[in-house]
């Protein structure tokens, strides 16, 4: 099926992070070549996601994916044929959590899922924002995680350092490219406080809200996010492009084996 979002000629926050990773997986999937494997706690993120933001999709989507569901019926476990498997079904109970706090609610309220373009330089850009406050003006983004305040180990210019997974995972340049392609569709957007709500997988889940409020590290961020851009802009328009490869990802990890084979 064609996703009208992912189908949109620009550039997004997921694609800058696959780029600064791997360019050569980057690069291949630009060229529908690679498509890097939905893992099952990726798909976990996923339900929870359209549970909380369109519950509508969320039993479609299920009945997609029957890996996640039970193929019989038992009367022992005591669940239905069709019925989400334990970390599936634990998303339900990750909604609640969230339905719980005011707090979270106040900031997942607004326009859901708003899908945006905008410009980097004349490059093409596209963001979806979770919720959009208009008359608040901020914005926030959902989010599944292992535990509060969990650091991970992320392989840096020098070396592995230990960090907070919202650095890990580079959502401070997520916001700064979302902030800036809001400040482009609408008035008021310039100083939007961005904040991720986050939801722990564990029993029960954690609830809590994370505040971008170091403008300095955003605007460092955003800066940062337009040279890639243009970098991505430049490869995709090179006749002779020479992406580098990561080494460790899994188109890199297939690619090693399949040289292996030929010695
Ligand atoms: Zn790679």
């Amino acid at each position: 099926m064609r996703d009208p979002y992912h189908d949109l000629p620009a550039f997004c926050n997921s694609g800058r992070k696959l780029f600064r990773e791997c360019q050569l997986a980057w690069l291949l999937g630009k060229r529908g070549l690679w498509k890097r494997p939905p893992t099952e706690p990726m798909d976990q993120g996923t339900y929870f996601h359209l549970l909380k933001l369109e519950p509508e999709k969320a039993a479609d989507w299920l009945a997609k994916h029957p890996q996640y569901t039970y193929l019989n019926a038992s009367k022992k476990y005591g669940h239905e044929k069709g019925d989400p498997k334990a970390a599936f079904r634990h998303c339900h109970a990750m909604v609640r959590a969230i339905e719980r706090q005011p707090l979270a609610m106040e900031r997942l309220e607004g326009e859901h899922e708003v899908v945006l373009t905008g410009e980097f330089n004349g490059i093409p850009v596209r963001c979806k924002v979770d919720a959009v406050d208009h008359t608040r003006k901020w914005f926030s983004d959902l989010k599944s995680c292992a535990e509060l305040d969990k650091e991970d180990w992320v392989a840096t210019r020098d070396g592995w350092r230990k960090m907070h997974w919202i650095e890990a995972y580079e959502y401070h340049w997520q916001m700064a490219m979302y902030r800036d392609i809001l400040r482009q569709n609408y008035e008021g957007f310039d100083a939007a406080e961005p904040a991720i709500v986050a939801c722990t997988k564990q029993d029960p889940p954690g609830v809590a809200i994370y505040r971008f409020t170091h403008e300095d590290k955003l605007s460092e961020a955003l800066k940062d996010a337009y040279a890639t851009v243009q970098q991505m802009h430049e490869m995709m328009q090179d006749d002779d492009p020479r992406p580098t490869r990561c080494g460790v990802c899994e188109l890199c990890r297939v690619q090693t084996i399949t040289r292996c084979m030929e010695v």
